[in-house]
């Protein structure tokens, strides 16, 4: 019989927080695509006789992501030097939090698209600060001290997911908490999210943990599931030809697909943590702590399904309502403005918003056309006042435009002719000019019906109201 393995696999998660300046000095946090070594100060260059100041508002974003992930929220929280020795430490130690971190436990509910969920819960939840880069340039080594000190939270998992599948549906939820609750832009192509994967396998049923490897450098969802599943592969067929799963950490190569062996793995006590003399302990009062978690705005998931169940939407139109908080909000206070039914709301942001938005690069909360907008929109069609083809480009021009979309239909007298006395004289005019048909109809042949409205809306410009002039044809010619 054949072996069925099982694949264990846990994230360690490097989140960079979206702060206004660096953790421990008033660097700005965020120099991405500036020149190397030109967003530093003696505090982030690691030059003697310097202190650190502790940043509040990087301690403030962790400790809302700790209650987001249902962690617990030390009220006292400590510093620690991390010792070792890379080009990119130009401090020799990182200041980062060991053994009392600010969050304790929590978890993350992953929703796998069969409709499974997958609790993995949270093994570490720190803050601690960024290093450098280095880079190899004409065979010498450069280094850039631009990132030392940016605030990151490093998360780990507990081993408790058992697929790339399921690795890179933790990350997509991860990335969209993170922009949810504002605490970083989660872009993994800048590195604000970045992602390790220890991989091991076991005989399915066992609890046994077994040796991992460790994979670096996957800097896409879509590098995390093809990554971790060809480890887990290679891992199967090394145990199946009879030999060990060694402990060493691979990098990952996204231009080739491919996994390359990188060195053995440090262990934890290679470090000599000791406290940070140079910091304070962080302290949170039970205030703050529960000003914090009040906080927390509804989240993601309990969202969606509230919307599914408050306004009879679908799921798929749920799941891509609630895809941003903009976005979310957005339908919320259209729904709240229109007399519409939330269904025809969703409707218009699902087939016309998002194409806009998409068309423009442009998330809900950068449009110019506003829920109000969107509802007045919407209200014009739903009670005849304008045709829906003249509804949608209207978005369009209310967005380049920034005026009203009433004002907009004045203007350019885009309204329906409803008015009946003008609804009367077009007929009038298509009849008289098709004797034929009129005598065609009154013997019987109704279903001419279709094209004397077909005729007022060509000499109207597709501007009379289709129910109004279908009635008073049937009037004029049943008289
Ligand atoms: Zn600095």
């Amino acid at each position: 019989m054949m072996t069925q393995y099982e694949i264990v696999v846990g994230l360690e998660t490097h989140i960079q927080l979206n702060t206004e300046t660096k953790i421990f000095c008033s660097c700005k946090a965020d120099s991405w695509g500036a020149e190397p070594n030109t967003n530093i100060c003696p505090v982030c260059s690691g030059l003697p006789g310097v202190l650190p100041v502790l940043n509040a508002e990087a301690v403030q974003k962790a400790a809302l992501l700790a209650a987001a992930m249902h962690a617990e929220i030390n009220p006292v929280s400590y510093f620690d030097r991390k010792n070792y020795f890379y080009p990119d430490l130009p401090k020799g130690y990182q200041i980062t939090q060991f053994d009392e971190p600010i969050g304790k436990g929590g978890y993350l509910d992953v929703h796998m698209p069969d409709g499974s969920t997958r609790r993995v819960h949270i093994h570490k939840l720190h803050l601690e600060e960024d290093a450098g880069k280095t880079k190899i340039e004409a065979g010498r080594r450069l280094v850039d001290f631009n990132r030392c000190g940016v605030p990151l939270v490093e998360m780990v998992t507990e081993p408790e997911l058992h697929s790339g599948e399921e690795a890179a549906q933790y990350l997509t939820e991860l990335r969209q908490l993170l922009r949810w609750i504002g605490v970083s832009e989660a872009d993994m192509e800048r590195g604000h999210l970045r992602c390790d994967a220890n991989v091991s396998i076991r005989e399915a049923g066992s609890t046994v943990l077994n040796t991992k490897t460790e994979i670096k450098n996957m800097n896409s969802i879509e590098s995390i599931r093809q990554a971790i599943t060809l480890e887990a592969q290679r891992q199967i067929a090394a145990v199946e030809a009879g030999e060990r799963v060694e402990s060493y950490t691979l990098d990952w190569d996204a231009d080739t697909g491919t996994l390359r062996k990188m060195r053995s793995k440090e262990t934890e006590a290679d470090y000599r943590y000791f406290r940070e003399p140079d910091l304070l302990p962080v302290k949170l009062s039970e205030e703050e702590i529960a000003r914090i978690e009040s906080s927390l705005p509804e989240l993601p998931y309990a969202r969606k399904m509230r919307f599914i169940a408050e306004y009879q939407l679908s799921a798929y139109d749920a799941d891509i309502l609630t895809s941003e908080r903009s976005l979310a909000d957005y339908f919320e206070e259209t729904v709240r403005l229109s007399s519409a039914a939330p269904k025809t709301v969703s409707n218009w942001m699902m087939n016309d918003l998002l194409r806009l938005m998409n068309d423009l690069g442009k998330s809900a909360s950068e449009l110019r056309l506003r829920p109000a907008e969107l509802a007045e929109i919407i209200d014009l069609v739903e009670s005849g006042k304008i045709s829906p083809a003249t509804g949608k480009a209207l978005l369009r021009k209310v967005e380049e435009s920034g005026r009203k979309p009433s004002e907009i239909v004045t203007a350019e007298g885009l309204g329906l002719i409803g008015d009946e006395d003008a609804l009367r004289s077009q007929i009038a005019a298509v009849l008289s000019e098709s004797p034929s048909e009129v005598a065609n109809f009154k013997a019987g042949k109704e279903s001419l019906l279709g094209w004397f409205v077909g005729q007022v809306m060509r000499r109207t410009g597709g501007k009379a109201d289709p129910k109004r002039t279908r009635e008073l044809l049937l009037e004029i010619l049943r008289k």
